[in-house]
């Protein structure tokens, strides 16, 4: 087994995974998921936390989901493993950029998203979630499911996820969330949030 998947940036000791996968499509992940007892995906690993450390799972590696998919109309749609570095350098040659950089720019886009990444343009431009339009997201049951922001919101403190296996209903986290740029500790909570938050800092 590849030992370089076994630590993040934290370097927390005694990383260990059951098997280590790498899809080269992300036509590959739903079966993956399925067949995993436990999962941990990760993008480049530079984690600061010990979050993106295997202890048993079968680590799924986005590393080679680099493709840079559509870019025009103020907005680039990616796969996860692409770099926030390469995200900027294709939007330079449009005259953008991508805002809320986080410091450490060979972070991958799912990673940045799975955390709610912010850096020092933060205090100006807010965190990634606000800048984050739409996902594709697989289930922990392998089922799909693509969100775009502004279409699922929650109602009566309930929202309703539309899978390819079904819709199912799930009630909006009761806490109330501290009031600061950045949070990443546990999942977004707000009356009548939009879905695609749930996913954004989980
Ligand atoms: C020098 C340095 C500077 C840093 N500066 C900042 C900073 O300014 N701001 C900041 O916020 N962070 C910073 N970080 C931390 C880290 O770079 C960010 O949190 C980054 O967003 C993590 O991205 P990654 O691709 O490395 O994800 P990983 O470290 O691989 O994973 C992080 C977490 O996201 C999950 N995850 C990753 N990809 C996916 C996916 N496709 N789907 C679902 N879950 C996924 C993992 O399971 C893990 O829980 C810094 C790190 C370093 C080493």
């Amino acid at each position: 087994m590849d030992g370089r998947y076994l630590s993040d940036a934290a370097h927390f000791p005694g990383g260990h995974a059951a098997a280590i996968a790498v899809p080269r499509t992300t036509a590959e992940i739903p079966a993956i998921v399925r067949a995993a007892l436990t999962l941990l995906p990760v993008g480049a690993q530079s984690s600061l936390t010990g979050g993106a450390t295997p202890m048993g799972e079968i680590v799924l590696s986005t590393e080679k989901l680099a493709r840079i998919l559509d870019i025009g109309g103020g907005s680039i749609r990616v796969e996860a493993g692409v770099p926030i570095a390469s995200i900027q350098h294709v939007l330079a040659s449009h005259d953008a950029w991508f805002p809320p950089v986080p410091t450490f720019t060979g972070a991958f886009a799912g990673g940045t998203v799975a955390t709610n990444a912010a850096g020092a343009a933060t205090f100006r431009h807010g965190s990634v979630r606000p800048w984050v339009q739409a996902l594709d997201v697989v289930l922990a049951d392998g089922s799909e499911l693509t969100i775009v922001r502004g279409e699922h919101t929650a109602r009566d403190g309930r929202l309703r996820v539309p899978t390819t296996s079904g819709t199912i209903e799930v009630p909006v986290p009761a806490y109330r969330m501290p009031r600061v740029d950045k949070v990443s500790a546990g999942y977004f909570a707000a009356p009548g949030m939009d879905l695609i938050d749930l996913f954004i800092g989980s």
